[in-house]
């Protein structure tokens, strides 16, 4: 005897098969196990400045810890700081390119940064903020001058911290009469966060576009370049040029090109 089975039976099988098979990837996803003595993701890098210490380091948790971050981080894409949501992105030339070298013999330093400079030595600059995240810092230090660091906390898929970025725009002159913000204020991507920078800055009015990743447990530890030359006069970040932070270093520098922000 022949089994004739209803159209709408087939159709109930089918979605039923496919369902199957779409939850058992997910849950192969899911169920990747990490090996303690495997290193991971380690492919993310090629389009990145890597530090020796990070190449030759042999703590795999460490490296793995690393990996996590700028794989989960990478994915945030910065707005240009130059462009809000109204406004286009006015003329600008770069004059400090990310990991440039400053200075000489023992004052030598690393550029972990971008300097823009706008139109013909411009000071009335609108800034903007180039992802979301909280004013975590508004004030007046030394070399950066007056700035704002805009921070962002990075979770992994479970909702755990793993590490923060955090954007510097330096250079700025935050006593102008308009207030635009406050420490602790959330701002999203886009948002004017200044509109004058410092016109004393040496090489004229530039903005020092910077970006850090911090440890999930090591946050406001601010100084100025990295150097790699003993004696350095500058404050500095220790024994490295730029990139990932390093094991005894609660931050690194990384390059706006990591977040598909080509500035040059
Ligand atoms: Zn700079």
């Amino acid at each position: 005897m022949k089994i004739k089975f209803p159209h709408y039976f087939l159709i109930i099988l089918a979605i039923v098969f496919n369902f199957s098979c779409s939850k058992e990837s997910s849950v192969i996803e899911d169920a990747v196990i990490v090996e303690d003595d495997t290193i991971t993701l380690e492919s993310v890098y090629k389009d990145i400045l890597t530090p020796a210490y990070y190449l030759t380091s042999t703590d795999i948790s460490f490296k793995n810890e690393v990996n996590q971050f700028v794989n989960t981080v990478q994915n945030i894409q910065f707005g240009h700081p130059l462009e809000g949501l109204n406004s286009i992105i006015p003329s600008f030339v770069i004059k400090g390119n990310y990991g440039s070298t400053k200075g000489t013999g023992t004052s030598i330093q690393y550029h972990p940064a971008v300097d823009i400079h706008v139109g013909n030595y411009q000071k009335n600059v609108s800034l903007y903020a180039a992802h979301d995240g909280y004013i975590s810092t508004a004030r007046d230090v030394d070399k950066y001058r007056q700035y704002v660091a805009i921070t962002k906390n990075i979770e992994d898929n479970t909702g755990q911290l793993i590490g923060r970025l955090v954007t510097i725009y330096a250079h700025l002159d935050l006593d102008a009469p308009e207030s635009l913000f406050q420490e602790g204020d959330y701002v999203s991507k886009g948002t004017l966060i200044s509109k004058h920078l410092y016109a004393e800055t040496v090489g004229g009015p530039h903005l020092h576009f910077e970006v850090r990743y911090y440890r999930a447990t090591d946050i406001g530890n601010e100084t100025f370049y990295g150097g790699n030359v003993a004696g350095l006069t500058q404050p500095s970040a220790g024994d490295w040029l730029y990139g990932y932070w390093n094991t005894t270093v609660g931050y690194g520098f990384g390059n706006p090109k990591n977040h598909d922000l080509f500035l040059y």
